[in-house]
């Protein structure tokens, strides 16, 4: 992966103490040490500053995503872009709630989200927003905040154990998040998650 993004001339190598990797690429061409910690940030950084072929990207989406993808235009045939097989055909949600209550989704809320629950006068759940403005202007969302305070939610507040059975619902399951509605999008984000979505029991 190293090599794809920063280009088969970059040399890689492991750190004897299993710490990271050792990186020698361009610019520079300096020998640097990148921990394994940082280095998909790392990677998405170099990966924004160098202007990969179609064929790289594509085998890039095919090692990150783990499935096939594919150059290809999207429905309309004016953009161009790649198709990556979500392998997310047999997910069936159990409803264990997992997700809602381990997962990171503070940013996972879009400006038209909350510009929604303004139309729908869902001041319930806005309260539980806090947008972010620059000059005057939302430019981002955070959820779930504790209402009068600065302090995330521990879980989403909207998840409801369903009595006497081992499930859980939404209570905004018609308005919920962006996030929500993607998750988990693809089969390996599932598994890497601990989404029960693909068990067989
Ligand atoms: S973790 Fe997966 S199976 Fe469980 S509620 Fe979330 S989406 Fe459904």
């Amino acid at each position: 992966m190293c090599k794809l993004i920063l280009g088969e001339d970059a040399t890689v190598k492991k750190d004897p103490a299993g710490e990271g990797v050792w990186i020698v690429a361009p610019p520079g061409r300096r020998m640097k040490f990148i921990n394994y910690h940082s280095l998909g940030d790392y990677l998405i950084k170099a990966l924004e500053n160098r202007s990969l072929s179609t064929e790289s990207l594509t085998a890039v989406c095919q090692r990150v995503f783990r499935t096939r993808a594919y150059p290809g235009h999207d429905d309309s045939g004016k953009q161009a872009g790649i198709w990556v097989e979500t392998g997310m055909e047999g997910f069936n949600c159990r409803q264990c709630g997992r997700c809602c209550q381990t997962l990171e989704y503070y940013d996972g809320c879009t400006i038209d989200n909350y510009r929604n629950w303004e139309c729908l006068q869902r001041t319930d759940i806005m309260e539980w927003v806090r947008p972010i403005t620059q000059d005057g202007e939302i430019v981002s969302c955070r959820i779930w905040v504790k209402p009068g305070t600065k302090h995330y939610a521990e879980i989403c507040p909207w998840l409801r154990k369903i009595p006497d059975r081992n499930r859980y619902e939404c209570r905004i399951h018609d308005v919920r998040p962006e996030i929500c509605r993607q998750y988990p999008g693809t089969r390996k984000h599932a598994e890497m998650t601990g989404c029960a979505g693909f068990s067989m029991s």
